[in-house]
């Protein structure tokens, strides 16, 4: 019994062993056809997996920072709270100065209403104080304008000035029909080099934002009257005077007493200030008179802050802008096919000098035609037929120009209409630092262009204008304290961080950046690249110590970022909030856009 059993068991041992040996084959068989796929699997697996990773920490990334870009430079938060009651005995009981009574003075004495028991504007013009100055359409006006050469030039204005126009003034819809300013949704039928860049209505959910058509001179025109005309904000008045210097306190070095006006008549008047605001646009008076005071200067260099004299950078991308306004019929406007907001035609070769065609409604029953070229020489279009034959020899980049624009200029012509010509050669556009000049009296301030001018051909001077007086609402709001008698000592420094953090990206001073890595991430903060695409053109004088290479690479990646916008949705959304203001400056690196693009530069 037991050897049977012994036997059976070596039996099983035997059969098991045979059995083992057969799965071992059979496995190691399976492993060794198998293996090379399963380990191709599980590398795509494991690839896929590591990609997406990345992929979603790059849009991780990519989330946070422009989250902390739309709060720290957009000021669309800040606008939101424009208009807001302040808590009783906020007011100052002394008077803001704001020198200059154009659009950036005119913004910041509305700011001011809020903030000063008094608000004195001083306005060399004189006539800027008369009913002339605020009459209903700008365009009935009698008076020439003496320091505003581009008072009757193209004028457009961006999405992000109406929505924030909205919020200073809540009747303003009314004001501007009233003035005969036409508001629509923003689609300017937006192009690369003629063939259309569509607008993102879709992205928008139907309801793209809407901008105002409007000239320069009608919407001065309104904000005057809007400030000064109605007797909505009494405490601010303004007189014809040029200011002509500041004043220290006596016993405190650090704080202007008044400013120095020389009135139209001619007579001198010292003036009690509390906060002086340079408004004086491109003439940059504040910096004359801080010299002379003996501001902006020091021996050593704390925190890198620089003197005075050191503040100013310049380009010149020598720009000549030739206007025609035409005054039409309302039949002649009907048979006119030209859509509601201007349409816009920057020619994509550089080579001879960037050139720029548009043609739009402004205020009233008027349409402009202008054309736009950089050149080292003067050059004017001063007839209806010079902008034809400037618009024959536009250089697209696919298709033709389209037909409509030719035949508007043939209705146009046919009418005969009155047409006021206007010649302008741009100011190089210059930029005053502020925010790193040392030894500013705490309360001076300045906004607009006399801080800093952007390529007018982006439309947003006045945008940035705006801005700066928002940045002016949002920094008295946070430091002036309850029942305080002035203003506290770190004013004007707080106030210059936050309109740098604001307003730089329209300009972007890239000076002394000679590293292309660093101009990248540099770039890739820019809220907008007009000082980088102004390098692309050969007549630009660049920034003293900087080439016209300054840029290359965000050039090419925005030009092809253009291309693909004629037909991708996300790109179109981008370059349309660019165009108008809404933009956070990583836009055009959300990584799924990186990717189409190069994608498509690839394919095309
Ligand atoms: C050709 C051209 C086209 C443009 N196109 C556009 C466009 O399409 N869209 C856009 O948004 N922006 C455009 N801009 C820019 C826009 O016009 C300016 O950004 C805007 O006018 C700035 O307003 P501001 O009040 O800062 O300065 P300004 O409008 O220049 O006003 C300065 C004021 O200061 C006064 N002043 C001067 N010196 C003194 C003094 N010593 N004391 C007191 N007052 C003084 C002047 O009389 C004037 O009223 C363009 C600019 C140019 C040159």
């Amino acid at each position: 019994m037991a050897s049977h059993l012994t036997k059976n068991i070596s039996l099983l041992t035997a059969s098991h062993q045979r059995g083992l040996a057969i799965y071992k084959w059979t496995l190691s068989y399976a492993f060794k056809e198998l293996r090379p796929e399963i380990s191709m699997i599980a590398t795509t697996q494991l690839l896929l997996l590591t990609l997406g990773c990345l992929y979603g920490s790059l849009i991780l990334g990519w989330k946070l920072l422009r989250r902390y870009l739309f709060k720290r430079h957009s000021g669309i938060p800040e606008i939101e709270k424009l208009g807001e009651t302040l808590p009783v005995g906020q007011k100052l009981d002394g008077t803001a100065v704001i020198c200059g009574g154009s659009i950036a003075g005119l913004l910041a004495a509305r700011v001011c209403f809020e903030f000063f028991k008094h608000v004195v504007i001083i306005e060399p013009e004189e006539w800027l104080a008369t009913e002339d100055s605020m009459r209903r359409f700008g365009w009935e006006q009698q008076h020439k304008r003496t320091r505003i050469m581009q008072y009757r030039s193209l004028h457009g204005n961006q999405a992000l000035l109406y929505t924030g126009l909205q919020k200073l003034f809540p009747d303003i819809d009314e004001q501007f029909r009233y003035s005969g300013i036409a508001v629509y949704p923003a689609d300017r039928k937006a192009n690369f080099a003629g063939t259309l860049i569509p607008a993102p209505v879709k992205s928008y959910q139907g309801h793209l934002p809407k901008t105002f058509c409007c000239s320069r001179a009608g919407l001065e025109t309104l904000l005057r009257r809007l400030v000064l005309g109605r007797g909505s904000y009494p405490n601010i008045t303004q007189i014809a005077g040029t200011v002509i210097g500041i004043l220290p306190q006596s016993n405190d070095f650090s704080r202007l007493s008044r400013v120095k006006i020389r009135k139209a008549d001619m007579q001198m008047e010292e003036l009690n200030a509390s906060l002086v605001i340079d408004c004086t646009g491109v003439t940059r008076a504040g910096m004359k008179w801080l010299s002379q005071t003996g501001y902006g200067i020091t021996k050593d260099r704390n925190n890198g802050k620089i003197p005075l004299q050191d503040a100013k950078i310049s380009l010149d991308q020598k720009l000549h802008y030739s206007t025609l306004t035409c005054n039409v019929t309302p039949a002649t406007l009907e048979k006119l096919q030209i859509p509601k907001i201007e349409t816009v035609h920057l020619e994509e070769k550089n080579d001879e000098g960037r050139r720029l065609f548009v043609l739009g409604k402004t205020d009233g029953d008027r349409i402009v035609v202008f054309a736009g070229q950089s050149s080292d020489t003067v050059v004017r279009y001063d007839s209806l037929n010079a902008m034809r034959t400037f618009v024959q020899d536009f250089r697209t980049y696919k298709d033709p120009l389209p037909d409509w624009i030719f035949e508007s200029l043939d209705i146009l012509e046919e009418s005969q209409p009155d047409i006021h010509f206007s010649h302008v050669r741009a100011p190089p556009t210059s930029y005053v630092q502020y925010h790193k000049t040392v030894n500013l009296p705490s309360n001076f301030i300045a906004l607009g262009d006399s801080v800093s001018s952007v390529d007018p051909i982006y439309g947003q001077g006045c945008t940035k204008a705006f801005l700066g007086a928002v940045v002016l609402d949002s920094v008295l709001r946070a430091k002036l304290q309850a029942h305080a008698k002035e203003l506290p000592a770190d004013f004007s420094e707080q106030f210059f961080k936050e309109h740098f953090y604001k307003t730089d990206i329209f300009w972007w001073a890239s000076a002394n950046l000679m590293n292309v890595a660093i101009i990248l991430i540099w770039n890739m903060m820019l809220r907008q690249f007009t000082h980088v695409l102004d390098y692309g053109i050969p007549s630009t004088t660049p920034i003293q110590g900087e080439s016209l290479q300054v840029g290359s690479l965000v050039r090419w990646y925005l030009r092809r970022l253009q291309i693909l916008a004629t037909k991708d949705e996300q790109a179109a959304r981008v370059c349309w909030d660019i165009s108008m203001g809404f933009n956070t400056s990583v836009d055009i690196f959300h990584p799924w856009l990186v990717l189409k693009v190069f994608f498509n530069t690839i394919i095309e």
